[in-house]
Parts: structure tokens; sequence; C-alpha cells
């Protein structure tokens, strides 16, 4: 019983020793990049050409509704899907649309706690709380 104690201990040490020997971002988390969309202006509209794409990654096809309005709201525009496009009335530049989804994904994609996108927005009562998939953590937001 002594015997196997020791090796283990002895196990233990050496994995620990070895832990120590590697660089230390191999422990660090993978950080989920933002992806950014593409824009394409039409006369007086503005595409967000791969919008499908852009829920796809952030997780959000079944709640697609919330961004587009936000987006609609912060320009103070209005927002239509067409076949897998976003079409936004009015000119905006690629560089402010792209500011306004990076704000969106920060506030109601990404996760305080672990930082990982795997979140899913759950209405209770008149809150939406963004519920996170891989940690369990809950926040409301507006
Ligand atoms: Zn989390």
């Amino acid at each position: 019983m002594m015997m196997i104690m020791t090796s283990e201990n002895d196990y233990l040490t050496k994995l620990k020793r070895a832990r120590e020997k590697l660089p230390s971002h191999v422990f660090e988390k993978s950080r989920f990049e933002i992806p950014t969309a593409d824009v394409f202006p039409e006369g007086n509209k503005t595409w967000i050409t791969d919008w499908n794409r852009i829920l796809k990654v952030l997780n959000r096809e079944e709640d697609a509704d919330h961004l587009a309005k936000h987006l609609a709201r912060e320009f103070a525009t209005s927002a239509v899907e067409e076949r897998g496009r976003l079409v936004l009335q009015g000119k905006f530049s690629k560089k402010l649309i792209n500011r306004e989804l990076e704000t969106y994904v920060k506030e109601f994609v990404v996760c305080e706690e672990c930082g990982k996108p795997d979140t899913k927005l759950i209405k209770e009562g008149r809150i939406l709380i963004k519920t996170c998939e891989a940690c369990g953590a809950r926040v409301a937001v507006r």
C-alpha cells in the first residue's frame, strides 16, 4: 500500500514538472473571434451579404430577429432578412456595422464568465437572460 502511494506521488511530481516546462499559452482559454460582416452598399440600402454565416458563427440562427432589431434600433432604420442576407434602409459603412456587431456580440453573445460564445437568450417574464451552455453562467441583459 505504501509503495503504491509513493509511486503515485512520484508520478504526480513528474507530471507537475512536465507541466511547468510547457509554455504558459497552452493553458490559456482559446479566445473567440467576433466575425466580420461583409457589407455591400446599393443605392439607399446597405446589405449584410453574409448574414446567415454571421448567425451561424454566433449560434443565433433562432434569435436572428433580436440581432436584426438591435441593428435597426441602433441605426434608427429598418432591417429585413432577405434570402440569407440582411438589408438595412440607408447608407452605413462596413466599419460602422461591424462596430455595432462587435458591441452586440460582447453584450448578448459572449459569456462574461468563460469568454465562450456558447450562450442562449432565454426570456423569463420581461427579462432576457443570457445563459451560458459551457459554464452555466446567467446574466440579465437589456
Ligand atoms: Zn460561460
